[in-house]
């Protein structure tokens, strides 16, 4: 922020005023007294001159006072300006996020006194971050292990329920064959979330890798879209493909990481539209970027749930009493693996008339595009 009026300005225009309206005041007293009451005695030539030269020592006391005012404004300024702006300067860290930040107390008066609150405030803010983010290392960390403790057993679930469907171990009746089929389906939402809860994790902490190469935007999309259909059949939903996803669209990628996002908006899109709802992935191509977009004429999203739906573990108000199944991770890893391909992602939506979630790449020509370059240097842009 500018300074308009600084303290030394202010500092001076009172000291000014201060010693030179009253002194103004008087000479205009002094010079009524003189004209009246000199001119009677030592006649209006005498009284004129000596008029004048009270009027050139007024003058000199002027510029005395204003050079007085002057010295004096500047010191006082100075004297609180200076610990103010070291004040200013520390606040202005603690803004970036540097919390380090100690000032040195070398005064025993008020602004002496400020310096130390302010040193024991920032002391305490410090405490209290680094032990929220202790508490947050070892969620993350229990997360971590609780979920690699997990994967184990539900995957030898997984193929135990399998084997058993399948008929491996001889045939099984349909009315058993029906539970084992919920337990299955029940089964691949546990694995589901526990890979969620590792990419979160990972994220987290850091070891979130990717590997990019050279990636057709529409042949993969194709590919998703295909790979979605059946689940959006099942819930009597038309996906569709829009007629501009045409040509190619060349983007630096990881294939892996681009279908977790992709699913993740396109699962979303069909999970929270009612049968016989439609959603229908776009592009749109520019010189530099492409963005995709996946409408769907679902529930919509509160506005209230805008600003924290791509917080972890966030789940919005509009599908709570659905009971549908979700872990609120989603849209955090998806925002993480978007932005790490230099990407943006948006969404519009409103309630009970459909989303639209927009997520935008740079082509590989751009200079925003990601090359391969270290693990290190993307697990810092998270
Ligand atoms: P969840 O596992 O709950 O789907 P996400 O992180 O994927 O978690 O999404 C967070 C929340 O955002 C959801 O719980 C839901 O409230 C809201 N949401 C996401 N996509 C949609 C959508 N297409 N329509 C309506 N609400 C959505």
């Amino acid at each position: 922020m500018k300074i308009r009026h600084s303290l030394f300005f202010r500092f001076f225009l009172t000291l000014v005023a201060l010693g030179i309206i009253p002194m103004a005041i008087s000479s205009a007293f002094l010079v009524a007294t003189y004209q009246v009451r000199v001119a009677d005695v030592l006649g209006h030539d005498r009284a004129q001159e000596l008029i004048l030269k009270a009027g050139i020592q007024f003058l000199l006391i002027f510029l005395f006072v204003f050079i007085i005012a002057t010295f004096a404004a500047f010191m006082i300024s100075r004297n609180i300006s200076k610990p103010l702006s070291v004040l200013t300067d520390a606040v202005r860290r603690i803004g970036e996020g540097n919390l380090k930040v100690k000032i040195r107390v070398y005064r025993k008066d008020e602004i002496g006194v400020l310096g130390d609150f302010f040193n024991d405030m920032v002391g305490r803010i410090r405490e209290t971050q680094d032990r929220q983010e202790e508490i947050s290392r070892l969620k993350t960390e229990f997360i971590s292990v609780a979920a690699h403790q997990l994967r184990t057993p539900l995957s030898v679930m997984k193929w135990a329920l399998h084997a058993v469907i399948d008929g491996d171990l001889g045939k099984v009746p349909k009315s058993q064959k029906e539970i084992l089929d919920k337990a299955a389906i029940a089964n691949e939402s546990m694995i589901n979330l526990v890979h969620n809860l590792l990419d979160a994790a990972r994220i987290e902490e850091g070891r979130f890798g990717y590997t990019f190469k050279h990636v057709d935007l529409v042949e993969f999309l194709g590919k998703v879209i295909t790979e979605k259909k059946i689940f959006a059949e099942g819930k009597s939903i038309t996906l569709v493909a829009n007629k501009n996803i045409t040509g190619s669209a060349i983007i630096n990628g990881d294939t892996d990481r681009l279908s977790i996002a992709f699913s993740n908006i396109i699962d979303n899109a069909i999970k929270y539209t009612a049968a016989g709802g439609t959603v229908e992935v776009g592009m749109q191509t520019a010189e530099s970027a492409v963005t995709v977009s996946i409408r769907d004429s679902g529930i919509g999203i509160a506005p209230e749930d805008k600003s924290r739906l791509f917080t972890k573990f966030y789940r919005g108000s509009n599908v709570v009493h659905m009971e549908t199944e979700g872990t609120g991770l989603g849209l955090f890893i998806t925002k993480n693996i978007v932005l790490s391909h230099g990407g943006e992602i948006w969404f519009n939506s409103e309630k009970a008339h459909g989303t639209t979630f927009f997520i935008k790449f740079p082509k590989i020509s751009s200079p925003k595009s990601p090359t391969n370059i270290s693990f290190e240097s993307f697990v810092g842009a998270i």
